[in-house]
C-alpha cells in the first residue's frame, strides 16, 4: 500500500480520539537537537492555558483484532486496514515538523496482533525520535491496555504524555459493549502510571538529572451515552481517577452511532450538550472545589441541560445567597456563577486597598448578567428580584442568551 493511502485511513481513523491535548509540557529544545514544546503554532488541538498546538494525529494500525460495539475499527467493520511501520511513523514526525506542519505527535492504536505487538512498536516510535532523530517536540502516546508495565514504563520515559482510554463508564458496559477489555486491564497501567509518575518527582527533586516520566501526566477519554449510566456515576468515577490515580484530564466523548448494533441506543443527535455539561461540571471537580455528590444526587442524578452546574447548585441552595463581594472567602467567591477562578482572585486582590464596586466587578471580569443576582456589593444587591428559586431559574433562562449556545465541537468514540 502507498504510504499516501496509509496516511489518509490512519489519520482518519485518529479523529475518534478526543483526548489529545497537549497541555502540561514544557520541553524545550537542545542544541543541535529538533523541536521543542514550548512554541505555539498553527491549530488542531488546546493546551490548557488555552494555546493552539498542532500535532499530528495518527493512528500506528487500524487492524483490530478486538471488536467493540461502539467503534468503527473494530475487526468486524468493513472499512479498509493499513498499519505503519515504527520507521515510517518517525519518517513522517520529522517530515511534518521540517515543514512547521506540526509541533508534535499523538499516536494512538487499534489492537493489533497483540497488546503487546502494538505497544512495542508504538514504543520504538516514540524511542527513535528522542534517541535518534534527537526530536524535543510533544510526543502523546496512548497506552494499549494489556501491555506487559515494561512497556508502560518505557512509554513513560520517552512521551510528555501517556494515557489509557477508560472507555465506558463502569464495568458492566465494558463487559457488555467491549468485552475483550478488561476493567483490570486498563486500570492496571494508570495506577502504574500514576506510582512511576510520582516516584519521578521525588527522584527529580534530588536531581535535576533524574528521568522524567509522562510531565504533562496522563489523561482518559470515556464515550458518553452509549451506555446507561447517570451524570452522577460519570462525575463520581471522575473523581475517584483525580483523587486516586492523579489523572491530569478525563476527556468526555459524545457517543456517534457509526455501527449497527443492537447493543448499542438508538440516538436522533450525539449527545453534544451532555457532554459540554459534563466538562463544565468536571471543571467544578478539579477547580472550584465540589464534590460530585454536591453538583448531583441520587434523587437528581443527571445535570441540567438549561444551566450549567454551578448555577443549576446555585439555584437549589438560595441559602448560601446573597454572597457579599467584599467579605467573602475565595471558596465562597467561587460558588457564585458568573465568577471564576481568575476574577475571584482579583476580587480578593483588589479589596485589599478598597471595596470593590459593581463597575470594579465588570472591569474585574466578572460575567455580570449571573452573577448580578447572587451577589451583593458593600451591603447593597445589584437586582431587585424575587429569588424565589422557580422565579430566578425563569429569570436567568430568559435573560441569559449565552445558554442558547450549544457547543459546535464534535467527536467520536476513542481507540485503544
Ligand atoms: S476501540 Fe480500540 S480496541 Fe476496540 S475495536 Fe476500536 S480500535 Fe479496537
Amino acid at each position: 500500500m502507498e504510504l499516501q493511502e496509509k496516511i489518509t485511513i490512519l489519520s482518519g481513523a485518529a479523529r475518534y480520539d478526543a483526548s489529545c491535548a497537549s497541555s502540561g509540557s514544557n520541553r524545550e529544545g537542545s542544541a543541535g537537537g529538533t523541536g521543542n514544546t514550548s512554541q505555539g503554532g498553527i491549530c488542531h488541538s488546546w493546551a490548557d492555558d488555552g494555546r493552539c498546538i498542532s500535532l499530528l494525529k495518527i493512528l500506528l494500525s487500524n487492524d483490530c483484532r478486538y471488536d467493540c460495539a461502539y467503534c468503527v475499527n473494530r475487526s468486524s467493520s468493513p472499512v479498509p486496514r493499513a498499519s505503519f511501520t515504527a520507521r515510517e511513523v518517525v519518517d513522517l514526525t520529522m517530515e511534518f515538523y521540517r515543514r512547521n506542519y506540526i509541533e508534535g505527535l499523538f499516536l494512538s492504536s487499534a489492537v493489533n496482533v497483540s497488546p503487546d505487538h502494538t505497544m512495542e512498536a508504538m514504543v520504538r516510535v516514540a524511542e527513535i525520535l528522542r534517541n535518534e532523530e534527537r526530536f524535543g517536540g510533544y510526543i502523546h502516546l496512548k497506552i494499549i491496555p494489556g501491555s506487559s508495565p515494561e512497556l508502560v514504563r518505557r512509554a513513560g520515559l520517552a512521551a510528555d504524555r501517556i494515557s489509557v482510554n477508560i472507555e465506558l463508564p463502569s464495568s458492566e458496559s465494558l463487559q457488555r459493549l467491549a468485552p475483550q477489555k478488561k476493567k483490570e486491564a486498563i486500570l492496571a497501567p494508570m495506577k502504574l502510571i500514576g506510582a512511576e509518575a510520582g516516584a519521578s518527582l521525588v527522584e527529580r527533586r534530588k536531581s535535576r538529572k533524574a528521568p522524567r516520566f509522562a510531565p504533562a501526566g496522563q489523561s482518559t477519554q470515556m464515550i458518553i451515552g452509549a451506555s446507561p449510566e447517570t451524570d452522577l456515576q460519570i462525575l463520581r468515577l471522575s473523581q475517584g481517577l483525580y483523587s486516586r490515580m492523579n489523572l491530569k484530564r478525563v476527556y468526555y466523548s459524545a457517543f456517534v452511532p457509526v455501527n449497527s448494533d443492537n447493543r448499542l441506543p438508538v440516538l436522533s443527535a450525539p449527545p453534544l450538550l451532555r457532554e459540554h455539561r459534563l466538562y463544565q461540571a468536571d471543571w467544578l471537580l478539579r477547580f472550584y472545589g465540589f464534590s460530585a455528590e454536591e453538583i448531583l444526587s441520587d434523587d437528581a442524578p443527571n445535570l441540567d441541560e438549561s444551566f450549567d452546574p454551578k448555577t443549576a447548585w446555585a439555584l437549589r441552595h438560595p441559602e448560601f445567597f446573597p454572597v457579599e463581594v467584599n467579605r467573602a472567602s475565595y471558596a465562597t467567591l467561587l460558588r457564585v456563577p458568573g465568577i471564576g477562578v481568575t476574577s475571584a482572585r482579583r476580587i480578593i486582590a483588589a479589596r485589599r486597598f478598597a471595596p470593590v464596586t459593581p463597575e470594579g466587578m465588570k472591569k474585574i471580569g466578572v460575567v455580570m448578567k449571573r452573577a448580578k443576582y447572587f451577589i451583593t456589593c458593600s451591603g447593597r444587591p445589584f437586582e431587585r428580584v424575587d429569588h424565589q428559586p422557580a422565579r430566578l431559574r425563569q429569570r436567568l433562562l430568559l435573560g441569559d442568551g449565552s445558554e442558547a449556545k450549544l457547543p459546535r465541537q464534535l467527536v467520536l468514540p476513542g481507540m485503544g
